[in-house]
């Protein structure tokens, strides 16, 4: 590995310092469970390495409209914050199910958004529960939906000298469930072959479905939406015909290739098995039953 300049900065406002000073080969690094890889593999030779673990970014507060997450709070902070597991239950075993313990301990929020692979299993979650991130730089602070973050495999909206801070996360009402299904090609630990996540908001009473929001990962080369089988599912009751119908109805969304985890006819299938899952699981949590 060719030798860097290595930089700890104490606050956002240094960050900023030293991205517009060496706005060339100058790289951002949070737990470097991605960037390190891609070091060794030389798809980045950094000469400035800017470490933002030092920089206050690490941090779990509640706000009056929900949560706001700092972006280089770390994926077990995430998995055993009992402020999240309680407001945002769907975050923290996503959390839970990524990478190992010492990958965790080290792996970022911010990071696995900012790394933008279309399988990071934090993405699907935060898009449904519509959460939002806020991106500070040179033209000032922005915030955006987590789903318009993503422009491709490896990319962002993110332009030169952009730090994402911060992750907000609206409150749901207590009519509405989030759930995330990963299917991995081993029960240890893995990228998601195909990864699926529905909140559904139902009427109290009846149980009649008023939104639904269904991201999937892994399917296409950034996360998706898939509005059509979300319009199909409003105002209706779920059911097993129902549930049926709407894994089809989001197969035809998904756009998935082969490569090393899956074929893309097997990740096709599981879209369909995962998103049935996926709403029987919602169906007994919003009390509709087994
Ligand atoms: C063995 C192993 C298993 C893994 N398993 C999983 C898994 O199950 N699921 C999964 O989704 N991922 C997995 N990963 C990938 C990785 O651990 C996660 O994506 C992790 O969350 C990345 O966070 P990080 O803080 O380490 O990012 P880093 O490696 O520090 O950064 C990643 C990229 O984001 C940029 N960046 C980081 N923070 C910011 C910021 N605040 N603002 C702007 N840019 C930023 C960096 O410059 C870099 O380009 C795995 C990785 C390994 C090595």
């Amino acid at each position: 590995m060719k030798n860097f300049n290595y930089f700890a900065p104490k606050g956002l406002q240094e960050v900023h310092d030293l991205l517009a000073k060496y706005p060339e080969s100058s790289y951002m690094m949070a737990g470097g469970t991605d960037l390190m890889v891609l070091m060794g593999s030389k798809q980045i030779i950094p000469d400035y390495l800017i470490d933002l673990k030092k920089a206050g970014l690490s941090y779990i507060k509640p706000t009056t409209e929900g949560l706001v997450i700092g972006a280089t709070t770390t994926l077990h902070e995430i998995e055993s914050s009992p402020l999240l597991r309680e407001r945002c239950p769907v975050l923290t075993t996503t959390c839970s199910d990524m990478a190992s313990y010492s990958i965790r301990n080290l792996g970022t929020i911010g990071g696995n958004l900012c790394n933008a692979s279309p399988s990071a299993d934090t993405a699907p979650p935060l898009i449904v529960l519509g959460a939002k991130v806020k991106i500070q730089g040179p033209r000032g602070e922005r915030i955006i939906p987590v789903e318009n973050l993503f422009t491709g495999p490896g990319q962002t909206v993110l332009k030169k000298g952009d730090v994402l801070t911060e992750i907000q996360i609206p409150d749901l009402p207590t009519s509405a469930k989030a759930v995330y299904l990963k299917f991995k090609r081993n029960n240890g630990m893995d990228l998601a072959v195909v990864g699926v996540a529905i909140c559904l908001f139902v009427d109290g009473p009846g149980k009649v479905c008023q939104e639904a929001r269904i991201a999937l990962g892994a399917v296409a080369p950034t996360p998706i939406r898939t509005p059509a089988a979300e319009e199909a599912l409003k105002g209706k009751v779920l059911n097993e015909d129902l549930i049926r119908e709407t894994g089809i109805k989001v197969k035809e969304a998904a756009r998935p290739i082969s490569d090393v985890r899956s074929s893309l006819e097997f990740r096709m299938a599981l879209v369909e098995v995962l998103v049935c899952d996926a709403l029987r699981q919602l169906k007994v949590l919003l009390g509709q039953g087994t």
